[in-house]
Order: structure tokens, then sequence, then C-alpha cells
């Protein structure tokens, strides 16, 4: 996530002090580019999940997918407990879940899809 700095702040411009990365923070050296302290924040890899009865949406110019739904991990500065970001399509809005929700759901998704495939 890209954080844009309030207009007339400047970024000091010797870089800031590193943080500790999560162990699966994709940028993993950090965050010493961040312009504010609270820009170092810790991003996993998104994964993507197509929504496959979704009609087509146009991403970019001529270029056509389905809808999809993207979650990550996130630790924001001075926090020690990641959350996860789920949020549906490129600007849509965001939920965040703490790690006990997102294995709650995880695992109530989980079970539908079990009893439902049992069912046929
Ligand atoms: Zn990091």
């Amino acid at each position: 996530m890209t954080l844009i700095a309030p207009t007339g702040d400047t970024p000091p411009s010797t870089g800031l002090p590193p943080v500790t990365c999560a162990s699966w923070c994709i940028d993993g050296t950090g965050h010493t580019d961040a312009p504010f302290p609270e820009d170092q924040v810790c991003r996993g890899t998104t994964v993507d999940v197509e929504l496959t009865r979704r009609p087509l949406v146009e991403v970019a110019e001529d270029q056509w997918a389905r809808e999809t739904v993207h979650l990550y991990l996130r630790r924001n500065p001075g926090s020690h407990t990641p959350t996860v970001e789920v949020y549906r399509g490129e600007l849509g809005e965001s939920v965040t879940f703490t790690l006990d929700e997102a294995e709650a759901l995880g695992m109530a998704l989980v079970r539908s899809v079990l009893e439902a495939r049992s069912a046929r």
C-alpha cells in the first residue's frame, strides 16, 4: 500500500532507520525508503482469488479480467500483531481480520465446501 504524504511535508532525505521486517514481508529490507515511520508497513504476498461467476471487468485499457478478491498479511509500524487484509476488485473496500478472525473464516469456508461436496 502506498501512502501519500500530506502536501507541504518534506520526507527526510537521509532515509529512516530500518525496522525489523516480519518473516513474510515481501520487502524484507526494513523499509528504509519509506518517507515517514508510519509508512514502514510490512506486507505479505497478495493472494488473488478469481470470482469465476462474475462478469469481466476492464482492468486496463482494453484489458479485461474476472473480478478478484485479494488478501495479504499486513503489520503496521510498532505493532507485533499482523492482520489479514481482504478487498474485492481494484478499489474495493477492504476488511481487516485479526489472525483469529481470519482463521475462523477460513475454517468456516472449508467446512462449507466440504459439506457441499460431500452432499453430492
Ligand atoms: Zn517489512
